[in-house]
């Protein structure tokens, strides 16, 4: 029986870039070389962001970088019912309250002040749910396999949004309830991603949840030193061709595992095996930012 089971867990709000290749790689490499398990998660609680196909798009990317995963591709959209439940839990136990306030009216604030933590200030609105920071700890610690012990306040960070006044659910609670629920053991993920953990970490102490192992890799940027997004129109992941093999190469320089350059334009899958040989995520380093290895 395996004690590894990793996951990748992307936003279908649009194709793989470069700096998703290098999430999804490391998380593999990491699950692989545990001999665990490497789930996909499809993050679709948003709707509206989330166009059509693209979720198969992502698919065909990863598949045609070598990158399998296990199981069944688990997607958030028919998860409510499961959201639900953990939220109606925190409501008991007075972690999570209702919330009617616009963002306008506290916009000249830097977080929530928390102004509905004891009665909506707004009845006759619909409402949010947020997570209450204020009752548990103030603070909260944990060790980042690359970044080492993590301190955190909840007074900087705020009462975050587990509901949307819309009824769309947010990513703080989809996320715990589901690692939880597919049994994750090690998240590897981007460090744009790192002071949402505090919040992570809180909601599983709350529901009395497993809390899995956290490792943050550096965020790739462009030469221009900007960060790779849809927004800003980084190029999507090819699926077929020999740009693959290249990408590959310089997905595993960005992660400093110092790929053998004659394995620069072999197949994914010689790759892979090379570098599941030589995984090592003290290699990786201390730097929280790499620009995209040039060819
Ligand atoms: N769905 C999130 C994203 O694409 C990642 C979630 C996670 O790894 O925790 O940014
Ligand atoms: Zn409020």
């Amino acid at each position: 029986m395996s004690r590894y089971i990793g996951r990748f867990a992307p936003t279908p709000s649009g194709p793989l870039h470069f700096g998703s290749l290098v999430t999804a790689l490391a998380s593999w490499l990491d699950a692989r070389a545990a001999h665990g398990q490497w789930l996909l998660r499809v993050e679709d609680i948003d709707p509206p962001r989330c166009p059509p196909g693209a979720d198969s798009e992502i698919k065909r990317q990863l598949e045609a970088f070598g990158l399998h995963w296990d199981s069944d591709v688990a997607y958030q959209h028919d998860r409510a019912p499961a959201y639900e439940q953990a939220l109606d839990r925190l409501i008991a136990i007075d972690i999570a309250y209702p919330c009617t306030c616009s963002r306008k009216e506290w916009q000249t604030h830097a977080i929530y002040p928390g102004w509905c933590r004891n009665g909506v200030c707004a009845p006759e609105r619909s409402c949010a749910y947020r997570l209450r920071t204020d009752t548990v700890f103030n603070e909260i610690t944990w060790q980042d396999r690359r970044l080492g012990r993590q301190s955190w306040r909840f007074d900087a960070l705020g009462d975050v949004v587990l509901k949307r006044r819309d009824g769309l659910w947010a990513y703080q609670l989809a996320v715990v309830v589901d690692d939880a629920a597919q049994g994750i053991t090690d998240v590897v993920r981007g460090i744009d991603l790192l002071d949402n953990t505090p919040w992570q970490r809180l909601l599983q102490h709350a529901l009395g949840l497993p809390e899995p192992r956290y490792l943050h890799l550096p965020l790739i940027v462009a030469r221009n030193g900007q960060k790779l997004s849809k927004q800003n129109l980084a190029p999507p992941l090819p699926h077929h061709g020999k740009s693959i093999n290249t990408l590959l190469h310089k997905a595993l320089i960005a992660l400093n595992q110092k790929p053998p350059s004659e394995l620069r334009h072999a197949p994914p899958r010689l790759q892979l095996e090379s570098a599941l040989t030589h995984w090592s995520t003290a290699a990786i380093g201390q730097s929280n930012k790499r620009v995209i290895p040039a060819s």
